[in-house]
């Protein structure tokens, strides 16, 4: 693979392609593939990890459980989980990552992420998310938890005009994400999905995740969710939802024909208990679908390739061993998810695509025997432990297993008193 600044310039065996270069990478050994694409995370969440209360619970009490620590989150704690997640996910093979942080409490700000995704070289999508609907209006959040409307409009909209970069091959780009059909009011959702389509950019919320979710929104609004989403103007090539598990045939088969996207989180879906998200029908109902490791709070990780594994694995729990292919999972995981982001110069090994990719040793002990048979399955099949290469935009992020121009333990020390001083 020749590549020439930020970009693939050619792609062929060793000997079609020049000898000269600034810089030869020696692959042998290594599965090389697109990078891949993380289409939901909450990177604020690696600082409650495993917390007792939240470790048997089902979302609404997990959720409940952790509204008050996370009332407590400053600027400093959202920029250590924010690397900290971010290394994870260079280590475990992503190169695109979009996160949905929704909680900004004691002037911690998205620029805050975008500061840390920039300097370690992620290529990032950040939501300006969103809560507003607290307990006293019928919400699930405490009040202490939740912003003002006004104000969540006007920090959008300084927040797209100051970082979104919609060219192509940009490194960051702008997202409005309003929490949950329970944390949000419809008309927030409204003026979200408004502004959005002024400037351009791509609307991403939680739906369908649980049956409790459901019944809040025929109780509260009448209507199931998916219905409720449509009638604000939550459809469309442009809109994003996470989990997407509890939806009618008529449903994905209505978000498919208006081309909605999915983030399929099976780890998080699995720990929550919250059931198997229909995506092979949402798939072949035209939905675009991706993966994402969802919050650190309910994976309790944010290995990108694992979640590949578990997306393979969890569709054979329903449909039986035939249901999804290594093949389909990885498609998932770069194509899929770079269609669901919005991107056409990511997901892919081509000429002219962004120069983001990465390389799997399949020479050492966790593919020993696998590779033998079919080198490329065996990254889905076999438990990979961390990729040994990461190119993100033509600079190397990983070599040789480790990760460059981060000090780990340093990072960790810092990362775990600020998730000590939540809960102190
Ligand atoms: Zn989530």
């Amino acid at each position: 693979m020749l590549l020439r600044g930020n970009t693939i310039e050619a792609v062929g065996s060793t000997r079609e392609l020049s000898a000269q270069a600034d810089e030869i990478v020696d692959a042998r050994g290594l599965v090389l593939l697109p990078g891949l694409v993380n289409t939901h995370h909450h990177f604020y969440q690696t600082l409650t990890r495993n917390l007792p209360e939240g470790q048997d619970a089902e979302l609404f009490d997990w959720l409940v459980a952790h509204y008050p620590v996370w009332a407590r989150l400053t600027p400093e704690a959202i920029r250590a989980s924010t690397a900290t997640a971010i290394a994870e996910l260079l280590l475990s093979g992503c190169t695109t990552a979009a996160d949905h942080c929704y909680m900004w409490p004691n002037g911690a700000r998205v620029d805050d992420q975008i500061a840390v995704a920039r300097e370690m070289g992620l290529r990032f999508h950040a939501s300006r998310g969103s809560m507003s609907l607290g307990r006293s209006r019928g919400g699930l959040p405490p009040d202490e938890a939740v912003e003002d409307e006004d104000a969540i409009l006007r920090d959008s909209e300084r927040v797209i005009a100051e970082h979104h970069d919609p060219s192509r091959y940009a490194m960051t780009r702008v997202v409005l994400a309003p929490c949950s059909p329970f944390s949000v009011t419809p008309g927030l959702m409204r003026a979200s999905a408004e502004l959005a389509r002024k400037h351009g950019v791509h609307l991403h919320t939680h739906l369908c995740e649980t049956v409790d979710e459901e019944r809040y929104c025929l109780e509260t609004y009448g209507q199931r969710p998916v219905p409720f989403a449509e009638s604000l103007g939550w459809s469309g090539p442009d809109v994003w939802f996470a989990h997407a598990i509890h939806m009618a045939p008529e449903e994905l088969a209505r978000l498919g024909r208006s081309r909605t996207g999915v983030a399929h989180c099976p780890t998080s879906n699995m720990r929550l208990g919250s059931g198997i998200a229909p995506v092979l029908a949402q798939r072949d109902a035209g939905m675009r679908v991706g993966l994402g490791v969802d919050g650190s709070a309910s994976n309790d990780g944010s290995h990108l390739l694992d979640e590949v594994r578990h997306a393979m694995l969890l569709q054979r729990v329903a449909h039986g061993a035939k249901a999804m292919s290594a093949r389909e999972a990885l498609r998932l995981a770069t194509r899929g998810g770079a269609s669901v982001l919005g991107r056409d110069d990511v997901g892919m090994l081509a000429p002219g695509m962004a120069a983001d990719l990465i390389g799997i040793r399949v020479d050492d002990l966790a593919t020993a025997g696998g590779s033998v048979h079919d080198p490329l399955a065996a990254t889905v099949f076999c438990r990979i432990p961390n990729v040994a290469l990461s190119i993100v935009n033509g600079a190397v992020r990983v070599r040789d297993g480790r990760l460059l121009d981060v000090d780990l333990p340093e990072l960790i020390a810092r990362h775990d008193a600020a998730a000590r001083a939540l809960v102190a």
